[in-house]
């Protein structure tokens, strides 16, 4: 099996103007297509673990050959945590400024407090974040709602946790348009966040 680009859920530019449709396009079709590309070329050196879903591999690191080990965990998460990072994303629209419904909400009061202070402390890790990564909100590894980062590629999956959310805060996700102003990218990118995908990963059974 092929690994190929998801369909993205929105045009390029359903997102402006917190990211603008240059970026997307770029990040999509250079940046997403690399790294499927680079993973399938990967995998082609072990045709068993093709047959494999790439969440049980990213899952399972040690399983997985030890020549094609770095790419499963750098491309392979490249591909997995881009895929997932699009279908948390929306036009923005209320139900992005209005934050979490429902049981995501009352979870998210309970471990945070409330909503802006969660907000706060998400863009303060990502903001903190050193070097190339990704912001996560996950359940952890003992189910409870947890605010986390992943170096390079990596993937919360290798962790046994599971990703609820995720903001990609690599130099490539914004540099276009907000050049170093890393604060300011994550700052919008709150208006674009799709509370009802988040909501999904977050059902029970998901
Ligand atoms: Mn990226």
């Amino acid at each position: 099996m092929k690994y190929k680009l998801p369909k993205l859920p929105y045009a390029y530019n359903a997102l402006e103007p917190y990211i603008d449709a240059r970026t997307m396009e770029i990040h999509y079709t250079r940046h997403h297509q690399a790294y499927t590309n680079k993973l399938n070329e990967a995998l082609e050196k072990h045709p068993e673990t093709a047959e494999r879903p790439i969440e049980e591999l990213l899952a399972n690191l040690d399983a997985v050959p030890e020549d094609i080990r770095a790419s499963v965990r750098n491309y392979g998460g490249g591909y997995w945590n881009h895929s997932f990072f699009w279908a948390v994303m929306g036009p923005a629209d209320a139900n992005a400024t209005a934050g979490p419904s429902g049981v995501m909400n009352d979870a998210i009061d309970k471990t945070f407090g409330n909503f802006p202070s969660f907000k706060e402390e998400f863009t303060k890790t990502a903001s903190g974040l050193f070097g190339s990564g990704w912001t996560w909100l996950v359940l952890d590894e003992n189910g409870k709602l947890a605010i986390t980062s992943t170096l390079n590629q990596d993937s919360p999956l290798t962790k046994h946790q599971k990703p609820l959310l995720c903001l990609d805060v690599w130099e490539h996700a914004y540099y276009l348009k907000y050049q170093n102003r890393r604060q300011e990218y994550i700052e919008n990118w709150w208006n674009v966040v799709d509370w009802a995908a988040v909501g999904k990963n977050w059902a029970p059974g998901n």
